[in-house]
């Protein structure tokens, strides 16, 4: 049994545990219902049943407050013990699938995911769809309770993935072309290119190149990658999450590059995790290679190149997978203060998962919606123009939460921020 064998690992921390509940305040679904058992103590102390024997994990109890939970992670930065928390969860996950199969919504994500030709077409109707408009014109006029309820969230999600034009100040639009002097060579980099990032957000992984490369990064392309395998980990896929991960550690050491870069909080996180994942040493190498590209440009003592100014009010949103899982939690800003003009507006609550967790709204519509409205009242109280997360699924929930709220404010991954400031200094 797996998760036998992760809480034996464990041991040692998870008998630290002293109860003491600095956890507790930061659960978003202990927030909003109250319950022990939807808190990550008490998440804990289930699992601790199952391995024991006292509790089976085909139980009601074992699998509703198990599947609650947004696996967000805001447990791990708080606790003093170490707990590891989303190790545990994606093994006890596996352990509740093995137990008793999901519905139907909560399996086809994950299973159309692992199929490159499925996925392709489904991310492709997805984009005719966007095309149409109809998803914007929907979002925010549905009813928002029952089957209505989850169509104009998807609606909203889907329409959130669009291209944005940012309209700011003057000289919105134009390219005024300036001298750049060219940026010192600093090495190679592979992208993952990821499977919703390239069928839903192939703008922000355009983005992604344009400033690497105007900071003096080589883009190498990486044939043969892959999804990552995230969204099979955290749904307890652990065997589908290896073989996706198998394909990306095999792509990119092949690539012999620096750094592997990602674009995508809980794509990156996963990469970073293929070590415990696989439990070899080519992904050991591989996942310590693997930055966030908010730390390429802004991390460790680095500065991004300065393009034109940008006079926007920007109200940065961590993804929890950035923030919580892999601990990156100064550079986007750094990035983002790079960008001349740009103001920065702090959200109240920040750290608070914003909802997302995949397809969390539609198969939790509830509770989703109520973490959800949460981050969309905390972000309106900023008076920003604009958002700016780093992961598509946040920048979907986000985006859909404004939108069913009757507001047009645009969702944004940092570097098109960056990558827009540089159109306008007329480098790319
Ligand atoms: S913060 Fe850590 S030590 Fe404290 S109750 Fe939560 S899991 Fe246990
Ligand atoms: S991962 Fe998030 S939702 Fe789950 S127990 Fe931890 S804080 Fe709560």
């Amino acid at each position: 049994m797996e998760l036998r064998a992760a809480l034996e690992e464990q041991k040692d921390r998870l008998g630290h545990c002293v109860h003491c509940g600095f956890c507790l305040p930061v659960c978003p679904t202990y927030i909003q219902l109250g319950d022990e058992a939807d808190s990550p103590r008490g998440r804990l102390h289930l699992m601790r049943a199952v391995v024991e024997g006292r509790l089976e994990p085909e139980s009601d109890a074992y699998q509703l407050h198990l599947d609650r939970c947004l696996g967000c992670r805001a447990c791990e930065t708080v606790c003093p013990s170490g707990v590891e928390y989303g190790f545990l969860l994606e093994r006890a996950r596996a352990l509740a699938v093995e137990a008793r199969r999901p519905p139907l919504p909560v399996r086809l994500l994950p299973a159309l995911m692992a199929r490159d030709g499925a996925r392709s077409v489904a991310l492709g109707m997805g984009r005719v769809i966007r095309g149409t408009g109809i998803p914007e014109t929907m979002a925010g006029r549905l009813p928002t309770t029952g089957l209505w309820g989850r169509v104009g969230l998807a609606m909203g999600m889907l329409a959130s993935s669009r291209p944005s034009r940012l309209d700011a100040g003057s000289d919105a639009g134009k390219a005024k072309t300036r001298p750049r002097n060219d940026p010192p060579s600093r090495g190679r980099v592979a992208m993952l290119t990821g499977c919703v990032q390239s069928g839903l957000f192939a703008h922000v992984n355009r983005a992604t190149r344009t400033v690497l490369e105007a900071n003096g990064w080589e883009v190498v392309e990486v044939t043969g990658q892959g999804c990552c395998g995230a969204l099979h980990a955290h749904s307890g896929r652990l065997d589908q999450a290896r073989e996706l991960a198998r394909v990306n550690v095999s792509a990119f050491t092949a690539a012999g590059v620096d750094h592997v870069i990602s674009n995508a909080a809980g794509c990156g996180a996963l990469l970073r995790e293929s070590g415990e994942l696989l439990e070899d040493e080519a992904a050991e190498a591989m996942a310590k290679s693997v930055r966030d590209i908010s730390e390429l440009l802004a991390g460790e003592g680095r500065e991004p190149v300065r393009g034109a100014p940008l006079p926007l009010k920007v109200a940065y949103d961590p993804p929890c997978h950035l923030h919580h899982a892999q601990r990156v939690t100064t550079s986007p800003l750094r990035l983002l203060e790079s960008i001349p003009e740009l103001e920065l507006v702090p959200i109240p609550g920040a750290e608070e998962c914003c909802g997302g967790a995949g397809i969390y709204g539609i198969t939790h519509q509830d509770l989703g919606g109520r973490v959800g409205r949460r981050k969309t009242d905390a972000i309106l109280t900023t008076g920003c123009d604009v958002v700016a997360t780093g992961n598509p699924g946040c920048q979907m929930q986000i985006g859909a939460g404004l939108l069913a709220a009757g507001e047009r404010i645009r969702v944004v991954h940092p570097v098109e921020l960056l990558a827009e400031s540089y159109r306008r200094a007329g480098w790319s």
